[in-house]
């Protein structure tokens, strides 16, 4: 071989790849030579060794050797294959259901095998179903194997043997001695201080264990060879976000300060303020006097206040003569917004205009003429505020409010809308969803975060209780005293199968119920198959009183504000994840009235539901509900689908590994300061194909 490769050629240089194979590699991801050494190994196998057959334990993979004494094929539930094999400390069987001829004349009576598999208990002994063998002279038995066995993740038509050829030519690539000093991009100061070990080591390590490994760590991922290549890869991706809002910082922003109009507005609210909404307040204060764009997440739970600071916040720019947008998810989120917005600002004299996409052409056009103006206004809307023919004259922040409901596409839409010659407007981020910390300082490091710790006074902590099934009868009474006292029901019909069909036959099933039950109670009904208009009829009669029980799917589950709504069922709570129960319930509770949740359940709970409904039972906390659905279901599913891309690692866990994102966070700043070279080569080996989505 002349040329001499690099970790940075393309993998079909690499010898026996051709276009075919370039494929197969393309699809786990791996493009490049150095590609192939950060595809790590699922799992390992151990042939490092024989175990004497006496010594087998069930349900583990393990290396035998020994004499086939007898072979036959049996005739059971199935036909099989069936040899026996001694070594002198015990016997086993072997046994296969697909067998030949060539197969039987191989494994005969008197012939020497090893044997790799899972052993389990057979009907008489242990047995191995379909283990790999290989036939053995006696005289000259084959070496163990010098090092544990990686199997990699891999796709259709890609055979184990073939990736670890490739991984093989790989790694003696890397192991060229001039290589070794370009590829390590972790500084040697953060690796003696965290006493990890180099590049060439830690990859060598894992895909090449040596026998004596510590196998118990290495399937748990917390090996140090592990660990420093989770530290890269968090650290890279510290890294990407901090040079993303370092970028971000290259705009210029409206600068403005608080003035009489949040006076005014203060006095409008009729409450006084938490002690947290103040707190919130004052920083979002100063982001809008540093002349930068503000990027901040407002994470409150339910009920929490979170409208009055934007409310609050917007004074600033409002008295400026900046145009505020605030975009929610649903028109009647949108609606509910609006309305509160109008009863604050109309005495006020700030206009505030609802733009979604029911608004009728003839009231559109005056609309959209007024957002055009250089003059302030409040714009509250759905998706429809970043529209093509919708221009602002003067947009100097933007709200999303419960922002998991968007894409990051569409908050990047509405915030180039106001974005003009290196100026942007600043952005407010809400959401009721709360992130843990540990997932929000790696998901959102580009964000500042706000949090509002503390509900309104007078909030009662709703009260829950876990029910079977069975004790429904029970429930329907209880609806019946609390619609006799005057209050408001909400019954949740979760998703019970993998079909929107079955969810929304589900919730019209039990309407029915509850009308024929309870004939004295008004019953509503609102499911994802409902026209919109028909579902906003069926919330706005529920909104203003005019039904009693509000059926509903999961539908409900955003933002409605019901103060007088006091219990709330959830059927099949045993379905659904924390988050998701918690933003549930979120809707009762929010009067001065103490209220309830039902959670039902069918029986029988498996562990991680009773675990779900325990936390339910014991906590309204938000922060701590946030942690146990981290350790219970990992951040992906907790990011929600469309967040998840922010949450994508390669190789890093966050609920594994949380505990090396101090030590990510502190190493990101010395590599920003001292090794700004290594940085950029970080972003490009772990994230290349990612920073363009991450750009929010
Ligand atoms: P969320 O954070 O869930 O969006 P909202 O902004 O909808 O909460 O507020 C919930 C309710 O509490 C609203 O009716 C709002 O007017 C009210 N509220 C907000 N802040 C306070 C406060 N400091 N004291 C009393 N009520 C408040
Ligand atoms: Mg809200």
């Amino acid at each position: 071989m002349a040329v001499k490769l690099c970790l940075d050629d393309k993998v079909a240089r690499l010898a026996g790849v051709g276009p075919k194979l370039a494929e197969h590699l393309q699809r786990l991801r791996i493009v490049r030579i150095g590609d192939l050494l950060f595809h790590l190994p699922l799992r390992y196998q151990d042939r490092t060794r024989l175990t004497p057959i006496g010594a087998l334990r069930p349900n583990v993979e393990s290396q035998i050797e020994g004499t086939i004494d007898a072979a036959q094929v049996v005739f059971g539930r199935r036909r099989s294959l069936v040899c026996r094999v001694s070594d002198g400390s015990g016997a086993i069987h072997l046994r296969f259901f697909h067998f030949n001829s060539a197969q039987q004349q191989r494994l005969k009576t008197g012939r020497r095998v090893r044997c790799f598999g899972e052993v389990r208990r057979g009907p008489k002994t242990l047995e191995m179903v379909h283990p790999e063998s290989q036939l053995i002279d006696i005289d000259n038995p084959p070496a163990v194997d010098a090092e544990l066995t990686p199997i990699y993740p891999t796709t259709e038509g890609l055979h184990q043997g073939r990736l670890r050829k490739l991984t093989d030519q790989a790694l003696a690539i890397l192991a060229d001695s001039e290589r070794v000093d370009s590829e390590e991009l972790v500084p040697p100061e953060i690796l003696d201080a965290l006493h990890l070990p180099t590049l060439a080591q830690a990859l060598q390590f894992v895909h090449r264990p040596p026998p004596d490994a510590d196998t118990e760590t290495l399937a748990q991922s917390m090996h140090p060879a592990q660990r420093r290549l989770v530290f890269e890869e968090l650290l890279a991706h510290q890294l990407s976000l901090k040079q993303l809002r370092g970028k971000a910082r290259d705009f210029a922003a409206p600068v403005v300060s608080v003035n009489t109009l949040r006076e005014h507005l203060l006095h409008a609210f009729g409450f006084t303020l938490t002690n947290a909404q103040l707190r919130v307040i004052d920083e979002i204060d100063e982001d809008l006097t540093s002349g930068v764009p503000m990027l901040r997440l407002l994470q409150g739970d339910v009920g929490a206040g979170k409208t009055a600071v934007a409310a609050a916040v917007a004074t600033s720019l409002l008295a400026a003569n900046y145009q505020v947008a605030l975009m929610a998810p649903t028109e009647l989120l949108a609606e509910q917004h609006a309305a509160n917005l109008h009863r604050w600002f109309d005495p006020l004299g700030v206009d505030v205009v609802l733009l979604t996409s029911r608004l009728t052409r003839a009231n559109r056009g005056p609309l959209l003429a007024r957002l055009s103006e250089p003059t302030a206004v409040f714009a509250v809307g759905t998706h429809a505020l970043f529209q093509n023919e919708v221009e602002y004259g003067h947009l100097g922040m933007i709200i999303v409010d419960e922002q998991h409901r968007f894409g990051v596409d569409q908050r990047l839409a509405l915030r180039d809308k106001g974005a003009r010659d290196g100026f942007r407007p600043h952005q407010l981020i809400m959401t009721a969803t709360p992130i843990p910390r540990t997932l929000a300082m790696t998901a959102y490091a580009d964000l500042d975060v706000s949090i509002l710790d503390e509900l309104p006074p007078n909030r009662k902590p709703v009260r829950s209780v876990v029910v079977p099934e069975s004790r429904r009868g029970e429930i329907v009474e209880r609806i019946a005293r609390a619609v006799e006292d005057g209050r408001q029901v909400y019954w949740v019909c979760p998703l019970i199968d993998e079909s929107e069909v079955l969810e929304h036959q589900a919730a019209t099933d039990i309407s029915a119920q509850l009308t024929a039950a309870l004939p004295d109670v008004r019953v509503g009904l609102v499911h994802g198959r409902l026209a919109d208009r028909d579902k906003d009829a069926a919330m706005a009669a529920f909104v203003d009183g005019s039904t009693d029980l509000l059926v509903a799917t999961t539908v409900v589950e955003v933002g409605v504000d019901v103060p007088n709504a006091s219990l709330m069922v959830i059927e099949n709570a045993e379905r659904l994840g924390l988050s998701q129960l918690h933003q549930l319930r979120g809707r009762v509770g929010r009067g001065a009235e103490r209220s309830d949740c039902v959670l039902l359940y069918k029986s029988p709970l498996s562990r991680m539901a009773q675990e779900r409904l325990q936390v339910m039972r014991e906590t309204t906390d938000g922060f701590v509900i946030a942690d146990k659905d981290l350790e219970l279901r990992g951040p992906g599913e907790l990011l929600g689908t469309r967040q998840a891309g922010a949450a994508q690692f390669r190789i890093a866990d966050l609920s594994r590994d949380a505990g090396l994102l101090t030590s990510v966070q502190a190493a990101a700043e010395t590599v920003l300061l001292d090794h700004p070279q290594m940085a950029s080569a970080l972003i490009e080996r772990w994230l290349a194909e990612r920073v363009e989505y991450a750009n929010v």
